[in-house]
């Protein structure tokens, strides 16, 4: 019913898909110059071990857009992408992020911590992807050991021999490499056993449903199983309440991330330990 009356009112100057393309427009041209002037910020949200105990975090980018306080990701990261933004915001987000690692290096309590920075397949395919990874960790004085990037499948389809040679240089100096969101794309089994991960990260749909739904429980250990006879660390997203994190805990997942936990901060807001 909804799409015939959609259909009926169809038209080529439908007013409001004009709005649609104004709002996306400024959005660009906003987020462009919220870039310029480096507003963007990043927080922080804790990944805890089998313990409870704080291993590291991962970096979240945020937008606060006056007046409207901060706009998601969700809805500024596909524009970036699109528009080659993405680019900039991702060496912003990688020095914040390495700067926030050299900190934490003289403080004994932190020094442990890993961060995780997010990075679009447009980024990695950038042919200076690696060096300008590299020179940024270098210069910000970052433990390339203690920093993690987590990448999506979408980007794996693109040039498998050029995603495995820049993922093997990168972690050559060091740096580990996560799969994130594992279990939403479309790529094979066959690429998780020709790329050199370090990590993956169960994507949250499945976490969400794993003591309600059969299926994502069945999914979720199948990952966790998977990880483990690859070798792989593994972290479940999304955790947000104690009867998720005990079922996971119980089969083998490491590594855990969510509300549970704690939501994405800023630094200063981080728990303790
Ligand atoms: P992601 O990398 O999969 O990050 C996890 C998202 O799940 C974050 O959303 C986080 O706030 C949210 N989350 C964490 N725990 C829970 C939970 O218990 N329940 C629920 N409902 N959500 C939880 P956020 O911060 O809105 O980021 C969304 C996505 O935007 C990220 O998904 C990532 O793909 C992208 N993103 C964020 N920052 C960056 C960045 O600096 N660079 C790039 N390229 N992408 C980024
Ligand atoms: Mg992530
Ligand atoms: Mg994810
Ligand atoms: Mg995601």
């Amino acid at each position: 019913e909804a799409k015939a009356a959609g259909r009926n009112t169809y038209c080529f100057f439908d007013p409001s898909m004009q709005e649609g393309a104004l709002v996306r427009m400024r959005l660009e041209s906003d987020l462009r110059q919220a870039l310029a002037r480096q507003l963007l910020l990043v927080y922080y949200q804790p990944v805890v071990d089998r313990k409870g105990r704080m291993s590291g975090v991962e970096a979240l980018v945020r937008w606060p857009r006056p007046p409207g306080g901060m706009v998601s990701p969700a809805e500024f990261i596909p524009v970036a992408e699109r528009t080659g933004l993405i680019v900039t915001l991702g060496r912003q987000v990688l020095c914040m992020a390495c700067r926030q690692l050299a900190v934490w290096a003289g403080d004994p309590r932190r020094a442990h911590l890993t961060i995780s920075v997010n990075v679009s397949a447009r980024e990695f395919r950038h042919p200076q992807f690696v060096s300008q990874m590299l020179s940024v960790v270098e210069q910000e004085g970052a433990n390339p050991r203690l920093l993690k990037l987590e990448i999506t499948e979408s980007l794996l389809l693109h040039d498998v021999q050029d995603t495995i040679a820049k993922m093997a240089a990168l972690r050559s100096h060091g740096l580990a490499l996560s799969l994130d969101d594992f279990g939403t794309g479309y790529s094979s089994l066959s690429y998780l056993k020709k790329l050199p991960f370090d990590q993956l990260k169960i994507d949250q749909s499945f976490v969400r449903g794993v003591l309600v739904d059969p299926h994502d429980a069945a999914v979720a250990c199948t990952i966790i199983q998977l990880a483990r006879s690859f070798g792989l660390t593994v972290v479940a997203e999304g955790v947000e309440t104690e009867g998720q994190r005990e079922y996971l805990m119980a089969n083998g997942c490491e590594l855990f991330q969510g509300y549970l936990f704690g939501r994405p901060v800023p630094v200063d807001q981080l728990p303790e330990s």
